[in-house]
């Protein structure tokens, strides 16, 4: 009774929600601080016996925020159940049944699973240096290009980042869609969105729940060109973003001050860990995000560290295999949090 192609599915792993309470949680890149105290009085004042109607199924209002923020147009503009949902439909939109998904390896490891659940075949690129990103497709050699590629930019679990030109030039060799991932984009110095504003091929996807610290209302969204963006709306469902995540959304938007201070602050923890690190003799990657891609020195091992660290109450993610297994993703936590973590990684138990 099962599809084939379910029963064979390896689902998403998300990172592990512990219930224990005390835990020090460093390990879904959630953002170290809450949202604006703005969005706790919205909820607040949220009648709740107008649950009874749909929320608005095209978020208008959000639409219109996110447009004055962006220097965009609200119809420049999809809103998604979280930026995964954008993901999801993208793969519904344009990809064609006899087609391919792009991405490369590491990265976002949702993606492959999206072209396994759109039954195409997922084309796992190595993950280039920044020079040898526009030509990486052409090297490849494959028999046909993908209808669409994902480039998270700034890349997750790496944290690193492609400069906009390269990224300008690998959208535009690139016969299908692009979509660039900036989850992590307000962490970073630069942005493309100006990519996804100019190209007929760039979609650039945002999301709510990093740098606005609302990862649990689940509010992404989508901005490119015109015809694509509609392409999203034909295919998602009536009511996609529900009424609370609407208001929440809404009131972290008129509070712009409070993210960037928040993200002031995070880049700035991340800048005192990574030297830090780096002077235990960790190898760490330049950061573009609010996590960092590190590696502890030999003897020690990702599995070990992750061992100690648990032992005192820290979670942090490890991604086996091959290219990733001897890392560690550590998610910048508070100034407090990181003290403990040094502390616990310093005394080695
Ligand atoms: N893209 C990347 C690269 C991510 O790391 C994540 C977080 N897991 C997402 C998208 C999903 O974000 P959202 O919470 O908006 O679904």
């Amino acid at each position: 009774m099962i599809r084939k192609s379910v029963q064979n599915l390896k689902p998403y792993t998300p990172g592990e929600q512990p219930k224990i309470s005390n835990i020090v949680k460093l390990n879904t890149n959630e953002n170290a601080y809450p949202p604006s105290p703005k969005v706790a009085a919205a909820l607040r004042d949220f009648a709740a016996n107008a649950l009874n109607l749909y929320p608005d199924p095209l978020c208008v209002r959000i639409r219109e925020h996110l447009a004055k923020l962006h220097g965009c147009e609200a119809d420049d503009i999809f809103v998604g159940n979280g930026s995964d949902e954008v993901l999801r439909l993208a793969t519904g939109a344009w990809v064609e049944d006899d087609g391919a998904i792009g991405f490369f390896n590491p990265s976002y490891s949702l993606y492959p699973v999206l072209a396994e659940i759109r039954e195409v075949p997922g084309i796992a690129l190595p993950l280039p240096d920044a020079p040898d990103l526009p030509d990486c497709l052409a090297k490849a050699a494959l028999p046909k290009a993908p209808d669409l590629f994902f480039v998270a930019n700034p890349n997750a679990p790496t944290s690193t980042q492609f400069p906009k030109a390269a990224m300008r030039k690998f959208c535009e060799r690139f016969p299908g869609v692009v979509v660039i991932d900036e989850a992590y984009a307000a962490f970073a110095d630069e942005d493309c969105l100006g990519l996804a504003l100019s190209l007929p091929n760039a979609v650039v996807c945002r999301t709510m729940s990093k740098a606005w610290s609302l990862a649990g209302i689940r509010l992404g969204y989508a901005i490119g060109p015109r015809n694509l963006i509609d392409a999203l709306y034909k295919i998602k469902d009536s009511y996609n973003v529900n009424a609370l995540t609407q208001v929440a959304a809404l009131a972290a938007l008129s509070d712009p001050d409070w993210m960037l201070r928040n993200r002031d602050r995070i880049v700035a923890t991340r800048a005192r860990l990574a030297r830090e690190l780096r002077a235990m003799g960790w190898t760490v990657a330049d950061s573009a995000t609010n996590f960092l891609w590190c590696q502890p020195p030999a003897p020690a091992t990702a599995e070990g560290v992750m061992a100690i660290l648990r032992g005192r109450g820290i979670v942090v993610r490890h991604f086996p295999g091959p290219v990733t297994g001897g890392h560690v993703r550590i998610t910048i936590g508070t100034d407090e949090q990181t003290d403990f973590l040094l502390e616990v990684l310093r005394k080695g138990n």
